[in-house]
């Protein structure tokens, strides 16, 4: 074995999960053999809480655990079963505490919601639903975060004329609207739906000035 190579007794899943302030206090897989969770404890060394409403150091009030979705391992589902602080934000009230990996609201971690918008740009919604046991809504959702990420950090230029136009994916099902600059002939914007339905999504993303520096925006039919 090359020098670059560790040995390891067992599996290293606190190596390969590399989740910072946790560690892994044991393993287990769920009946049928679908699922493997992973229960995870705080690393003592982070002494630490922060508010995941704002972000605050504050101080800690109990503790608790929470369930976390991550990326499938070997063709299963994983969960992490995380141990965390409950926190008393003078800010915000009771909160729980902020968790590297996990955005304040979601149930699974910021790779696995990655993962899911990148599998959704190639298949559909419905399919990557069906493929990890998740509900329509809970993919439609994290497809729909990071499209609102992804566009709101784009500099759509200096827009004058634009067209409007709509695709849809080979079964037919699924239609996407697609903003184009007609100076530059790049895409600007992408919208999942039919253009009539959601063109207001991307005008409402732009800002005042934006708005007034459209001087023509063509539908394409
Ligand atoms: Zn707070």
């Amino acid at each position: 074995m090359s020098k670059e190579f560790k040995k390891h007794q067992g599996f290293p899943v606190q190596r390969i999960l590399s989740l910072r302030g946790m560690t892994v206090d044991f393993t287990e897989i769920e009946e049928g053999g679908k699922s493997i969770i992973i229960h995870l404890n705080q690393d003592k060394r982070f002494k630490k809480s922060f508010c995941s409403e704002c972000g605050k150091r504050v101080p800690r009030k109990r503790r608790a655990r929470r369930k976390i979705r991550d990326l499938p391992m070997l063709q299963k589902a994983v969960y992490l079963d995380c141990e965390l602080f409950i926190v008393k934000c003078p800010h915000c009230g009771q909160r729980r505490e902020r968790l590297d990996f996990v955005d304040k609201c979601s149930r699974m971690t910021t790779r696995f919601e990655s993962f899911i918008f990148k599998l959704v740009a190639m298949t559909t919604v419905k399919d990557t639903a069906d493929k990890y046991d998740l509900s329509w809504d809970t993919v439609k959702n994290v497809d729909k975060k990071y499209l609102t990420e992804k566009f709101s950090e784009i500099d759509y230029g200096n827009l004058e004329y634009v067209s409007i136009d709509e695709i849809t994916n080979k079964k037919g099902r699924d239609y996407l609207t697609i903003v184009m600059n007609l100076d530059t002939r790049k895409v600007i914007w992408v919208g999942e739906g039919r253009k009539e339905e959601n063109i207001d999504e991307f005008f409402d993303a732009l800002s005042k000035k934006q708005k007034e520096t459209i001087k023509r925006a063509v539908r394409i039919k």
